[in-house]
């Protein structure tokens, strides 16, 4: 089966939960009724205690071999192990599971189940996911669609294995069942849409590095563009500027040219006129089982320079010469080897040169060798004027450059390889070698080289009078031009400063429009969905309804109403915070009573979820803005109640230190977790524990806003499964 060629993980995954003793849970623990309820608990919760689930769902995929199934409700997708050996899974049966929360390796599932089936019915229609975030480790279990153009593909009896290309990542697909054994040609390079279940693939250290995708059957593939029957047959592309090389795309597009070189690490450079393509060859699905059947493609044998090709391939998003992957050609003649382009080092740092055949002068300054996975690299250290490069022999075996002795002046040909930093501005080049020919010795070190070091020594010692009277000279020549170095690099790391903060601050700015993104999207749909549902609802049974159940659907569209006015209003209120808009406007205030009146408003709005005991001392007359007041302690007591169980007791306390009021809200709820408090107080940012409560991420941005108009100043205690402790401090007795 593809599963345990491509997987090979579940077993892992079982051993760990089989080890864990559960901790018998209070007898407060609640069932757990959704797979999302299972998905939000930490790995750690879901390890060490016993919590009991109880859903219903479809089963998406089924590994009957594994005893394993997915299974998605109406909140999420979940892993199931299943223990009852009578269970025969299969996918789009309406099954009851009842077994026990377990943490995975990378997320928690449920265990030791107990799979009922009670109908049959159609799988959900999927979420899409875009392969990045997959990618990020997102989406695990979860039933997706996802678009790609399809590489290589192979059977076997009992399914197919797709190597599929999305957005330029590349991930596998698991097609089950799919019996027969033909192979399924016409996928090839045709543009699909599949819907399956994600498994997340991780390294060592359980951090995400890909995905693959289990597809329950050829149903949920749909073709949305043919794949070409002759990749070669479509119009090749200009090399010179043609803009489609240099933008991503997983179509494939023609280019013909000239083999400049073609590297052990299955990299293709191809020279036009002035202009080059580099293409990073296809690496086909492994031939890893005699009994399956594999695409027919002609064995890759090493280019020569001056062959002329046709080659195939996906452009990715190139600032320099393009890049094309996954490629590849066809012979189709043979012309002269192209000949290297005698270069300066600023020349080739205006960026025209990338991929193209060139060479230096240079010196040679050091060489060493490097390991690269089965390869090896040999490394030149070479100078030309203040230049220092790097000229790189790939090889394998022992088939080492014979390196000149240091000092030697070279002339290196090779293909420039420009080094990009993050703004994509040119960092270097490095020289890819092609062979012993592309180093030609222009010149031998000077002769005092060879020699032993104390014949060295005396030489200098009598050099050194005459130097003497030569560095008094030089002397106040060096000092000033050292002055001027200095203030050049002064200038030089005031600008790198300048840029770093130019770049700080563009890549935040894009982490909060990808949060906000977020957040608008989860806490407008499900209200929008509520409101469009109660309004279809009146439309089509208008007269049938009786007029309460007209009044719950008119409560249901009130209540999402206000629900998006109050985010609306949140993301106001923080935008009138940030262009310093928030006015200050202090009155006098008896603290006591206006706490107790804004508990009991706290109480009702939460529908009394949770008791809040509120205490206070006794309290001399207070000064204080009454409306940023109550976005404070409004914000807290509400937190402290959302992320707490039912029925769990806030303390509420206010004290006074000096001329301070003190107010401190402690709940027992979920607490958060360490490395969510260092982004406690960024905008739109939620704790991975928040799971499936409403929020926007911005209630305490705004808390914090107030605390610093007052004043004032936000501390906070808080542990994982343990609670929340807030504490405001406010100079409010100041006037006292
Ligand atoms: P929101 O509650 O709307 O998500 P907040 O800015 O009020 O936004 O809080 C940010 C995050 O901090 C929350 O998403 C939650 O993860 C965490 N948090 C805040 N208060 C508490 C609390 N009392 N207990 C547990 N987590 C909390």
């Amino acid at each position: 089966m593809w599963i345990s060629l491509v997987l090979g993980l579940v077993g892992t995954q079982l051993i760990v939960s089989a080890g864990e003793i559960p901790v018998p849970a209070s007898s407060t623990t609640p069932l757990l009724t959704n797979a999302q309820q299972v998905l939000v608990l930490s790995l750690e919760a879901a390890r060490q205690t016993f919590m009991p689930v109880r859903l219903q769902g479809l089963v998406t995929y089924p590994d009957a071999a594994e005893h394993i199934v997915y299974v998605q409700d109406f909140s999420a997708g979940i892993r199931v192990v299943y223990t009852n050996a009578d269970y025969q899974p299969a996918s789009g049966q309406m099954v009851v599971v009842e077994g026990t929360a377990a943490g995975g390796m990378f997320a928690p599932f449920i265990d030791c189940a107990s799979v009922r089936i009670i109908g049959s019915g159609a799988i959900p229609e999927p979420c899409e996911a875009p392969a990045a975030r997959m990618v990020a480790g997102e989406f695990f279990g979860q039933w997706v669609q996802v678009e790609g153009v399809v590489r290589d593909v192979a059977k076997d009896s009992e399914g197919a294995l797709l190597f599929v290309s999305s957005g330029g990542l590349r991930f596998h697909a698991v097609i089950q069942p799919f019996p027969g054994m033909a192979l399924p040609v016409d996928w090839l390079d045709a543009r699909v849409a599949l819907r399956g279940v994600c498994w997340t693939e991780v390294d060592a250290e359980n951090k995400p590095t890909g995905f693959t995708l289990y597809v329950p059957g050829t149903n949920y593939l749909f073709v949305l563009r043919p794949g070409e029957r002759d990749i070669f047959s479509q119009p090749a592309l200009s090399m010179t500027r043609h803009p489609e090389l240099r933008r991503q795309s997983d179509a494939r597009v023609k280019v013909a040219g000239t083999v400049a070189f073609h590297s052990p690490s299955g990299y293709v450079y191809l020279a036009g006129e002035d202009s080059a393509v580099r293409a990073r060859l296809l690496v086909p699905l492994a031939r890893g089982k005699p009994q399956a059947r594999y695409m027919e493609r002609p064995p890759v044998t090493q280019l020569r320079p001056g062959e002329r090709i046709e080659l195939v391939g996906a452009p990715t998003a190139s600032t320099f010469a393009p890049l094309l992957q996954d490629a590849e050609f066809r012979r189709i003649g043979d012309s002269p080897p192209p000949a290297p382009t005698p270069v300066s080092t600023g020349e080739v740092f205006e960026g025209k040169f990338d991929g193209r055949l060139v060479s230096l002068k240079a010196r040679l300054f050091a060489s060493e060798t490097r390991q690269a996975g089965v390869l090896k690299h040999q490394v030149l250290v070479l100078q030309t004027g203040d230049t220092i490069f790097e000229a790189l022999w790939e090889f394998a075996g022992t088939n080492a450059l014979p390196v000149p002795p240091r000092n030697s002046y070279l002339r290196a040909a090779g293909i420039c390889a420009l080094q990009l930093g993050e703004l994509n501005q040119i960092r270097s080049f490095r020289l890819l070698l092609r062979g012993p020919a592309d180093l030609s010795l222009l010149g031998r070190p000077p002769w005092w080289e060879p020699l032993p070091a104390g014949k060295i020594l005396t030489a200098i010692l009598a050099l050194a009078g005459v130097a003497f009277v030569w560095i008094w000279l030089l002397r106040r020549q060096v000092s000033q031009r050292t002055a001027e170095l200095q203030a050049e690099i002064g200038e030089r790391q005031r600008a790198q400063t300048e840029l770093h903060h130019a770049l700080a601050a563009e890549r935040e700015l894009s982490e909060l429009r990808t949060r906000f993104v977020s957040m608008v999207s989860h806490e407008f749909r499900t209200p929008l969905g509520v409101i469009l549902s109660a309004a279809e609802n009146l439309d089509s049974y208008f007269e049938r309804l009786k007029p309460e159940q007209r009044r719950s659907q008119l409560d249901n569209v009130i209540q999402a109403t206000r629900q998006m006015a109050k985010v609306m209003e949140n993301v106001l209120f923080i935008g009138r915070a940030e262009a310093g808009k928030l006015e200050f406007k202090p009155v006098a205030l008896d603290l006591a009573s206006f706490c107790t009146s804004l508990v009991g408003q706290v109480q009702s709005s939460t529908e009394n979820k949770c008791p809040i005991r509120f205490q206070a001392g006794p309290l001399p007359a207070a000064n204080g803005d009454e409306s940023l007041l109550r976005h404070i302690l409004t914000n807290l007591l509400t937190n402290a109640v959302k992320y707490s169980k039912n029925g769990a007791a806030i303390d509420f306390n206010l004290g006074r230190h000096d001329g301070e009021a003190v107010f401190r809200v402690q709940d027992h709820g979920i607490g958060i977790a360490a490395a969510d408090q260092k982004q406690l107080f960024t905008a739109f940012h939620r704790g991975r524990n928040a799971g499936q409560v409403p929020g926007t991420g911005l209630g305490l941005v705004i808390v914090k806003r107030c605390v610093e108009v007052h004043r004032g100043q936000i501390t906070y205690e808080s542990a994982e499964g343990i609670g929340s402790t807030f504490t405001v401090t406010l100079p409010l007795f100041s006037g006292s």
